[in-house]
């Protein structure tokens, strides 16, 4: 099992602070804007505990309203607060940090990328940041989608990037290729976290000597989406939720050696247990 596998400190600091709040205001209606991390387990242990998790805060309601790990853009802040909510801010601090290099960017005077997927509400909340300052602040998730930003690249001369925290290297590199000969200034900031890069980095070391790699999280979490990817240029992978889901690749197991397994930043430990059991069962 690679040894970063699982929750990362900011996603470990999310959920235990949330739940730490509802404990201490247990009279007061605890709410999260969006999943507060991207596993369906974690979000039914949280709603059984009466933490609300919605898309859009109800109308005559009040409470605490968590900001999750993601952020969020400060003009949401601001009309959750004037609602009458009181706002717990549990961004976190690495992606407070793409966000303040962002800003400075825009501030800079930088045409700003921000490279990774334009949905993704990390991405959304920096962009929102930097958009304050500057209109020229634009979301690059690949190649096709920067090349039909050339010509006000080039007529910007000044680029500045930052990448979402959960997002892979090989796409900065790719990114930066492109810009070089069409820039005649770029700065770049490499915002990938430390924990998506070292959890990148075991992976890929476990995967060299595996004849099949397991990756568990949520399909709908960037950073395990990644994880993925990233393997299956590697050796064999699969990308599963829960340990029931191996039921399906029983021929696979049992025809492989050396299985690596590991998990994306919002896996809780006792789904990775479950899954290394039914792997050792087979
Ligand atoms: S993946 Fe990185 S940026 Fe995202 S919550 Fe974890 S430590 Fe923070």
């Amino acid at each position: 099992m690679a040894q970063s596998a699982g929750f990362c400190y900011g996603v470990k600091r999310a959920v235990e602070t949330t739940k730490k709040i509802k404990a201490e205001n247990a009279s007061k209606k605890v709410w999260v804007l969006g999943e507060l991390i991207h596993n369906s387990h974690v979000i039914k242990e949280l709603d059984e505990m009466g933490i609300m998790t919605v898309d859009v805060l109800p109308e005559n309601e009040t409470g605490i309203c968590i900001v999750r790990s993601h952020g969020m853009a400060p003009q949401k802040i601001k009309e959750i607060t004037d609602k009458g909510f009181e706002v717990v801010d549990l961004t976190c601090l690495d992606v407070k940090k793409v966000q303040q290099k962002a800003i400075q960017l825009a501030q800079e005077d930088f045409l700003v990328l921000i490279l990774g997927k334009p949905e993704h509400p990390e991405v959304v909340a920096i962009n929102a940041n930097a958009r304050i300052y500057s209109e020229n602040v634009f979301v690059v998730q690949d190649l096709d989608s920067l090349k039909e930003l050339t010509d006000k690249i080039k007529a910007h001369k000044r680029v500045g990037v930052v990448i979402q925290t959960t997002q892979k290297i090989e796409l900065l590199e790719e990114i930066i290729a492109y810009l070089l000969p069409i820039s005649s200034e770029l700065k770049v900031f490499n915002t990938i976290c430390k924990s998506t890069t070292m959890r990148q980095q075991e992976a890929k070391e476990l995967a060299k000597t595996s004849d099949l790699m397991v990756v568990v999280g949520g399909k709908n979490s960037a950073n395990t989406t990644h994880l993925a990817e990233i393997l299956k240029d590697i050796t064999s992978t699969i990308h599963i939720e829960t340990a029931d889901d191996l039921d399906e690749f029983k021929n696979l197991i049992e025809k492989s050696e050396n299985i690596g397994v590991t998990a994306g930043a919002s896996t809780p430990e006792n789904i990775i247990k479950n899954v290394i059991e039914k792997i050792e069962k087979i």
